[in-house]
């Protein structure tokens, strides 16, 4: 075995010991849900998940998080202890598209049954208490589990008028003043979707209310973006996985998006590439191209400008994406997608455009 081997391998273990180590103490700090393995377990069963899935499932992710599979089982048990993480999750102003992306009933892929395992103590759009419960319920973590609790933003925040075109709680409190009240001691801020990303299509212009993304909003340069309309629930799970088993942020771009998610570009890995190289284009909706499965570039397809992991992570459980199902990519993932790329059928810029990393 060559030096560099060693070498890798010492390092690779001992990144290893730091995962174990790191969600053993994770368990041991945060015992506070009470849900547990064996309920996560049955409740696999319950939905007819079997183990093999599960497994499958976790080669995945460890994989799509581009850790070595000797990261398997720390990230299984991972998985597991995601009940032990308090989260706040704050619904600004949005269509709820992210949090849908995740309760859908049927067919419910794995990734659902985390979710809500993960047992959310603050979630505007879920939670079962409503008024000054949940409002109180909110200033509790807050004041309780300062510095512990995880703080995922959906939705842009409105900044016009100071704010008062988004108000929240019987108090009148604005999307500003509530985003910064909850950020202030959270271990860690996380924005999904486009439009806490960069405000998205509510940002798009004229921009009326003056909306932005939540880093903006924050004035923060640390807040971790997985943007996407909506974006994958695999991708916030292994985010959150990440954290859990580091203690840190995964490698990021120049976006604050984790770059195991966002390197690589939809063009590249996408199934209809081949056809993109053979000039074999469709021209209209139902046209023997469509039919045959073509390339969608000239019906406005901007996978040559998107970062993202759709052709590979897919949703619902790998069954399909968005140009699987017959539809151009919109890029929703890159900034300002709406105004760029959404009402042009050909987009003017360069093919290899490199604006994400
Ligand atoms: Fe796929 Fe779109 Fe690229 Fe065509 S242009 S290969 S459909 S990503």
């Amino acid at each position: 075995m060559s030096d560099i081997s060693i070498k890798l391998s010492k390092e690779l273990e001992k990144k290893l010991q730091v995962a174990k180590k790191r969600v053993a103490k994770f368990n041991k700090e945060h015992p506070r849900n009470t849900l547990d393995e064996e309920n996560l377990e049955a409740a696999m069963q319950s939905m007819d998940i079997t183990k093999d899935e599960v497994n499958r499932w976790v080669s995945m992710v460890t994989a799509d998080m581009q850790l070595h599979p000797k990261f398997e089982e720390v990230v299984a048990k991972g998985v597991k202890s995601l009940n032990k993480i308090p989260i706040i999750w704050l619904e600004l102003a949005d269509c709820s598209g992210n949090s849908e992306a995740f309760i859908k009933s049927a067919n419910p892929a794995i990734e659902d049954l985390i979710f809500e395992y993960i047992s959310l103590d603050y979630h505007e759009l879920l939670m079962s208490a409503s008024g000054d419960e949940s409002e109180s319920l909110l200033d509790d973590i807050i004041k309780n589990q300062k510095g512990e609790y995880i703080l995922i933003v959906e939705g842009a925040v409105p900044l016009g008028l100071d704010g008062k075109y988004l108000r929240i709680g019987s108090k009148g409190e604005t999307g500003i003043e509530l985003l910064k009240r909850c950020a202030k001691d959270a271990a860690l801020v996380i924005a999904v979707g486009s439009c806490a990303f960069d405000g998205g299509v509510v940002a798009a212009a004229p921009n009326p209310t003056g909306a932005v993304g939540v880093a903006e909003a924050l004035k923060r340069d640390d807040v971790i973006n997985i943007s996407g309309c909506p974006t994958n629930p695999v991708n916030i799970v292994g985010t959150l996985l990440y954290y859990m088993m580091f203690e840190e942020m995964p490698p990021l771009d120049k976006f604050n998006r984790p770059l195991w998610a966002y390197e690589g570009r939809v063009h590249d890995n996408c199934e209809r590439r081949g056809h993109y190289e053979l000039g074999e284009f469709v021209e209209e909706w139902g046209d023997e191209g469509a039919k045959k499965g073509w390339c969608l570039f000239k019906m406005g397809c901007k996978g040559p400008y998107a970062h993202v992991n759709c052709p590979t992570m897919k949703f619902n459980q790998g069954t399909s994406w968005p140009v699987q199902a017959g539809h151009g990519c919109m890029g929703c993932t890159e900034r300002g997608f709406f105004d760029k790329f959404a009402n042009e059928r050909i987009y003017e810029g360069e093919e290899n455009e490199k604006d994400s990393h």
